[in-house]
């Protein structure tokens, strides 16, 4: 939709070019949650892709994602053969249920930024422990980890002004065999539930569970845990006001298919039947 409270649209060439925070502005990615909605305490938007990041660097440290990387570009990723994890990209990248157009404008960074419980941007890059690059207004850096940097549907870590970066995925992660289990409420509707699984480098497990809740919960163990040592997790870690109720699904219907999906996950990478 038009958005007809814009008097102006910033395109910044370098960072010193971002120039001061105002109220009204907003960074503008791909637009696609941007555009979709009414904006009206808008005023300016700063279109970050004029920054011209390149969209994503394989390094000897593992997987740096530029925010404005589109979603269609890192689906076209290959990953390199070693990277157990590497389908999951795939995978995520297909949890994003929007057209070619949406896919080739809509941006890693929008999505993680946008913050919706179904950001598949945000599954990935928890499950995989990215560590954000934030650039703040006074021109210094910092770095949160993913799993931190998603508070709730619309709710960052960012403060005003701040620019997510990059995301940077470690090579350990990108090695660890993993699992996947997604349930939209119809066949091609929003995730409702996305649950990824991966072994650790050391013999740990590592359970993500977004889409079900409302901000990412990550539960680690030292080992692999017996089926009832995980229920006994996901019961004390996911409290009943964390469980996300919106048109997409039940909070009920969330808890008990992230349970099963999770018990799945646990057999599929090789824990004890009960
Ligand atoms: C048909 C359709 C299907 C969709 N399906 C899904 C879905 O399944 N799951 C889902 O989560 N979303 C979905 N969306 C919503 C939206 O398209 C996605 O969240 C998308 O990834 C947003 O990315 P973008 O680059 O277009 O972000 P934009 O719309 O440009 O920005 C989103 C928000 O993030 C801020 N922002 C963007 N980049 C940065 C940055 N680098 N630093 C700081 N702030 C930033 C913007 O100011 C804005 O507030 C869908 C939208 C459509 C139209």
């Amino acid at each position: 939709m038009d958005l007809n409270t814009i008097t102006e649209v910033a395109r910044p060439a370098d960072r010193a070019a971002l120039g001061p925070w105002r109220d009204g502005d907003a960074f503008l990615a791909g637009g696609t949650w941007l555009f979709s909605e009414p904006q009206r305490h808008l005023r300016r938007l700063i279109d970050l892709t004029a920054l011209g990041w390149p969209a994503l660097r394989v390094t000897p440290a593992g997987l740096s994602l530029a925010a404005t990387c589109p979603v269609a570009t890192l689906a076209a990723f290959e990953p390199p053969a070693d990277w157990r994890s590497g389908g999951l990209i795939g995978d995520c990248c297909r949890a994003f249920l929007a057209s070619f157009k949406i896919w080739n404008v809509a941006t890693v960074g929008g999505n993680i930024c946008a913050s919706l419980p179904a950001g598949p941007m945000v599954s990935l890059t928890v499950a995989l422990e990215g560590s954000c690059l934030i650039w703040s207004p006074d021109g210094s850096e910092r770095r949160v980890a993913s799993e931190a940097f998603t508070r709730g549907p619309f709710d960052t870590a960012l403060a005003p002004g701040e620019i997510l970066r990059a995301i940077d995925l470690p090579l350990e992660a990108l090695r660890r065999p993993y699992a996947f289990r997604r349930q939209s409420l119809t066949p091609l509707g929003r995730s409702a539930i996305l649950l990824i699984g991966a072994r650790t480098a050391a013999g740990g497990f590592v359970l993500t569970v977004t889409a079900s809740t409302r901000r990412p919960v990550v539960l680690r163990f030292e080992v692999m845990p017996g089926a009832a040592a995980l229920a006994a997790r996901i019961a004390a870690g996911i409290p009943e006001d964390l469980w996300y109720d919106d048109i997409h699904g039940l909070p009920d219907w969330r808890a008990h298919m992230t349970r099963e999906f999770a018990e799945e996950i646990r057999l599929e990478l090789g824990g004890a039947r009960p």
